[in-house]
């Protein structure tokens, strides 16, 4: 197979998913991940496993699911870039959600919110304010779901290409949020409109939510027979694709009408199909609840292994951002000094092409490792990409972190590395400032400055320290 081909492939997988076509992308997905492997095509790899975790969840194929999430997860961390890194944070969202775990699934969200932003994935960002406003209201708190569906709704609107089914999931979300807030008329256009609108032919699942929405609708005007009918249409829906928990919701909202209607005649009849259904569910739940427990220990897993280089073990780049600026925004308030060591391995492609990539990779460990047994536990060192790496000292003045400069300076100087041979020239170059100095707020100004300094060392001839 040609490239050319493979990335269409990828392209199809990704759209399959996205027009919830969940069925035909695991079909595609598994073509893409025969091919990947064959050809160590690590992209086609990632893209296949993470389109396959997301489908498999959304037809509720939870235990594939899981497996795709830590298969994506191990190849992300050794090959993978940070749109992929995103990735994995997108998907540990439905990890906390399938466990109800609310707060870290929170949590997560902003940390996708951040990073997508950053990366211009504005979908993804669209995507994480959705499922943000699906959590609180699940947590019946209204005006900041309302507030933050708006929010998706922004990023939907500019993501490219234009994605309507994008922008009808989060309004789902606003005209929820608006009904429960008891703005009746407000959300009367948008309901209206969404039951109306003809993308829902391809989109069954939306369909259902939207029946589902309309019934809200309609009972918060105690207008129940309609309410009824609109979960009816809903029920076959669902009855089609098999959630049963959907069901479960749905056949109890209904069992709740009839009881209000007086109609005790379909109530009988519904509450019997219920208790059907409740049969069901217990079956299913026995075999899921050891499969529960299984996924507890597996999130525990991945959730330690999120923040960290899949090479070095070290914080990435995202985690070392996320704290560094809860730091710098603690010191607006007390004036703290913050250092960042910036650094960065000396001639290291000159070390690959001498000796291979498995002994750069070393080299990547070993410089890691030594640098890590000079820092205090509070410390943080991240591996920011490729071979270059940054240090973060809370409450240090930049002399002392000057000091930490030097002896990190020694200590690589010092290194040996034996892989087949042994090879001890390897050096750094530092970049050292700290957030009073460079007036930085943020981690992102941080870093840049000091990585200003780095260079300035690069420049003046590698193996040595430049400050600000
Ligand atoms: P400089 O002294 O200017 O830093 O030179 P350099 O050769 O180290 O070049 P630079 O830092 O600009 O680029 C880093 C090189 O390190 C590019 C690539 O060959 C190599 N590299 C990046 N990531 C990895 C990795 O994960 N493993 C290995 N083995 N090599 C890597
Ligand atoms: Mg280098």
């Amino acid at each position: 197979m040609e490239k050319s081909d493979l990335v269409l492939l990828q392209h199809k997988v990704t759209m399959l998913r996205a027009e919830g076509k969940y069925q035909e992308t695991i079909d595609a997905g598994y073509q893409l991940l025969k091919i990947g492997i064959k050809l160590n095509d690590y992209k086609s790899i990632l893209t296949a496993h993470i389109n396959n975790a997301a489908s498999y969840y959304s037809i509720g194929a939870i235990e594939e699911a899981f497996r795709s999430i830590d298969a994506h997860k191990e190849i992300s961390d050794k090959h993978g870039d940070e749109a992929d890194q995103l990735g994995t944070y997108n998907i540990l969202f439905l990890l906390y959600e399938y466990n109800k775990e609310y707060t870290d699934a929170k949590r997560t969200l902003k940390t996708t919110i951040e990073f997508s932003k950053r990366l211009g994935h504005y979908n993804i960002t669209s995507n994480a304010y959705s499922n943000y406003s699906h959590i609180l209201l699940e947590e019946e708190n209204y005006s900041k779901a309302l507030e933050m569906a708006e929010k998706g709704l922004q990023f939907a609107e500019i993501h490219e290409p234009v994605s309507p089914i994008l922008k009808f999931r989060v309004k789902l979300n606003i005209a929820k949020s608006q009904i429960l807030l008891g703005d009746i008329k407000e959300s009367e256009a948008l309901v209206r409109s969404m039951v109306n609108d003809p993308l829902l032919n391809s989109f069954i699942r939306e369909k259902s939510q939207c029946y589902i929405l309309q019934a809200i609708w309609y009972e918060e005007q105690k207008m129940y027979k309609e309410a009824f009918d609109s979960l009816t249409e809903a029920k076959v829906l669902v009855d089609s694709y098999n959630d049963v928990h959907l069901l479960k919701t749905i056949q109890q909202k209904r069992c709740v009408i009839c009881d209000l209607m007086h109609d005790y005649e379909t109530g009988y009849r519904v509450q019997k199909e219920y208790i059907a259904l409740l049969d069901e569910i217990r079956d299913r739940d026995l075999v899921m609840s050891a499969l529960k427990l299984n996924i507890k220990h597996r999130v525990a897993f991945i959730k330690g292994k999120a923040d960290r280089d899949g090479l070095t073990g070290l914080y990435n780049r995202n985690y070392i951002q996320r704290k560094t600026n809860q730091w710098l925004s603690n010191a607006l308030e007390t004036a703290e000094s913050i250092v960042c060591i910036a650094f960065d391995i000396d001639n290291l492609k000159s070390f690959n092409d001498e000796y291979g990539h498995v002994y750069g990779d070393e080299v990547i460990k070993s410089v890691s490792k030594v640098c890590t047994n000079i820092l205090r536990s509070d410390d943080l060192i991240g591996r920011f990409g490729g071979d270059e790496f940054v240090i973060i000292l809370r409450g240090t003045t930049l002399e002392n972190g000057v000091r930490v400069a030097e002896k990190l300076l020694k200590a690589v100087r010092n290194l040996t590395v034996n892989v087949e041979k042994e090879i001890t020239s390897i050096t750094v170059s530092i970049g050292v400032t700290n957030n009073l100095y460079c007036d930085a707020i943020n981690f992102i100004e941080l870093f840049h400055s000091a990585d200003n300094y780095l260079y300035k060392a690069k420049e003046n001839g590698r193996n040595q320290i430049c400050v600000s």
